[in-house]
């Protein structure tokens, strides 16, 4: 292993650079017995707008959010931070999704919901590093710029005319690679400093009343005569996999670690700390799961309707003036390619670039852990990428690289539902776009969650489940056989059988 590679495996808390040097003392976590009246799990994006729409809507019930790491351990503290009013993957593929009615409507609701977002953030002073940047969507082939004049079109035909379409020269008049061909600009889209806007969520959230128990792992979620009961476990250190841990246990291993917990116990309350592995219970009338692409450690019956894949971004060392100078990008757009496995990237407000791909790895057995959050093969690509498109760059270090796990649905957009006679509540799926679709997510779980009455409820996305994914072993084969396929579209082949089978049945990528 390189030096270069061991420092890219670093826990994700170090390796990230949202998360690193940012220490925060964790809420207390839950020991013994408590009450409330709506119980959240995970203190990402989704759980933390849904406790303030909540305590919004009807300030006086008791909130309590339980969270396994500290607030956004989850993607909602690993993102790119680019914020854009896309609530499907594109106008095109919501057309393919819900028809043109129900696209005009998420178009519009798209705009309305990024302005309410910003308003709210201004509102709270909630101090992100927003920047109003717009974002670009580039064309790297000649044969891919029709294609963006063709999106502007549509958006048009939506009722969207903010779009902007740059021509090879205007392109790289912005930002200086010479792959570009073109470009669509919307102006709208931001790009901020996910860490800080999920602990300014949570300031907002804790002084409307919620509270949270951080480093609080739900263990089990039973059904009680009037609501829910949930289990939950003090972990005061890393992260693991639940199924993990089990694996690692044999009886003999078990009945070794039962008394090493023990002794850790004995010595916590010896020193007055909650002991790892400490018990928790909580009764409530209603359980929301904000668990995102976690959700089938702790709800397995939701796994049809998703599938849990990883994204990899690395983050270099900041540009000097000089640098910055040989690539222009003064007005700091964020951006986007039109590929299927697109790169994303953006300045920070130090002058980083962080670089992404969407090109997202599935784990086997639907795996969710730290074992996860490191790809050197995806961090050698993403490396490469960024050679080709910036050479004048190509010493740069990159001191950052980590993943997230992404819960993809094969509409591409969130589902919504319950289970339990409406004890239950979930809204889940956002395959990469969450940043924006939480605080709608956050809105329409509260509705749900207070029977209370909202046009957002009647969305085609909050009555209609997306189509399922197979099982394992199908599940595996075919992300590798469709991953495949992509792969050869973005290198400018034409979609083959499967991939028009796909789009035949409207769950496919490439229409
Ligand atoms: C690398 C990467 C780049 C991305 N870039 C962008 C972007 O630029 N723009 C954009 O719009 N979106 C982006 N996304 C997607 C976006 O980050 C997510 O859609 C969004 O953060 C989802 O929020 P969430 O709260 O639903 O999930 P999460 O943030 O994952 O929160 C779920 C929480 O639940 C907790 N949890 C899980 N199980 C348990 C349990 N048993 N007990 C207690 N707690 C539990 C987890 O610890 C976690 O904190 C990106 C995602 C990744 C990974």
């Amino acid at each position: 292993m390189t030096a270069a590679m061991a420092e890219n495996m670093r826990p994700v808390e170090q390796a990230c650079y949202w998360l690193a040097g940012r220490r925060r003392e964790a809420d207390p976590p839950l020991v013994g017995r408590r009450e409330a009246d709506i119980a959240i799990i995970g203190a990402g994006l989704t759980g933390l707008w849904t406790a303030i729409f909540l305590k919004r809507l009807d300030p006086k019930q008791e909130i309590v959010v339980l969270e396994q790491g500290t607030a956004a351990y989850g993607a909602s503290g690993r993102n790119a931070g680019m914020l854009g009013e896309g609530i499907d993957h594109s106008h095109e593929l919501a057309l393919v999704h819900f028809g043109r009615r129900e696209a005009e409507r998420l178009a519009g609701l798209g705009v309305e919901n990024v302005r309410d977002l910003l308003r709210f953030l201004e509102e709270r002073r909630i101090d992100c590093d927003l920047e109003r940047t717009g974002q670009l969507h580039v064309a790297l082939l000649p044969s891919q710029v029709g294609e963006l004049r063709g999106s502007a079109e549509i958006a048009r035909r939506l009722g969207l005319d903010h779009f902007r379409f740059l021509d090879a020269e205007e392109t790289r008049a912005e930002l200086n690679c010479a792959r570009y061909q073109a470009a669509l600009l919307n102006p709208n889209s931001c790009i901020l400093d996910p860490v800080k806007l999920v602990e300014g969520l949570k300031r907002e959230a804790g002084r409307a009343g919620a509270v949270f128990h951080e480093r609080t792992r739900v263990t089990a979620i039973e059904k009680t005569g009037g609501g829910v009961r949930v289990r939950t476990a003090h972990l005061p250190g890393a992260v693991e996999a639940p199924a993990a841990r089990m694996e690692a246990t044999g009886v003999a291993a078990g009945r070794l670690q039962a008394a090493a917990a023990r002794l850790k116990a004995a010595a916590a309350r010896a020193q007055g700390a909650v002991a790892p592995g400490a018990a928790g219970e909580l009764v409530a009338r209603r359980l929301i799961l904000a668990t995102n692409a976690y959700t089938h450690q702790i709800f397995p019956r939701l796994l049809s309707r998703f599938i849990p894949l990883y994204d990899y971004i690395l983050v270099s060392e900041p540009l000097t003036a000089e640098q910055m100078s040989r690539i222009g990008w003064r007005r700091r757009q964020g951006v986007t390619d039109t590929r299927t496995f697109f790169k994303y990237y953006r300045l920070t407000a130090d002058n980083r670039i962080l670089w992404g791909t969407s090109e997202a790895a599935y784990y086997p057995g639907n795996r969710v852990d730290a074992a996860c959050d490191h790809s050197e093969r995806h961090y050698a690509e993403l490396r490469d990428s960024f050679r080709r498109h910036f050479p004048a760059l190509g010493d740069l270090e990159f001191p950052y690289a980590w993943g997230g796990p992404i819960c993809s649905t094969t509409r591409f957009t969130p589902f919504f539902g319950s289970a339990e006679g409406g004890r239950i509540l979930y809204g889940l799926g956002y395959t990469g776009h969450g940043l924006g679709n939480t605080h709608l997510a956050g809105q329409i779980l509260a509705h749900m969650a207070l029977l209370r009455p909202s046009p957002l409820l009647d969305l085609a996305l909050v009555r209609k489940k997306p189509f399922p994914y197979p099982p394992e072993p199908l599940r595996g084969l075919a992300v590798r056989a469709v991953t495949r396929a992509l792969r050869r579209v973005d290198a400018g082949g034409r979609p083959g059988l499967l991939l028009r089978c796909l789009d035949a049945m409207g769950i496919g990528l490439s229409s």
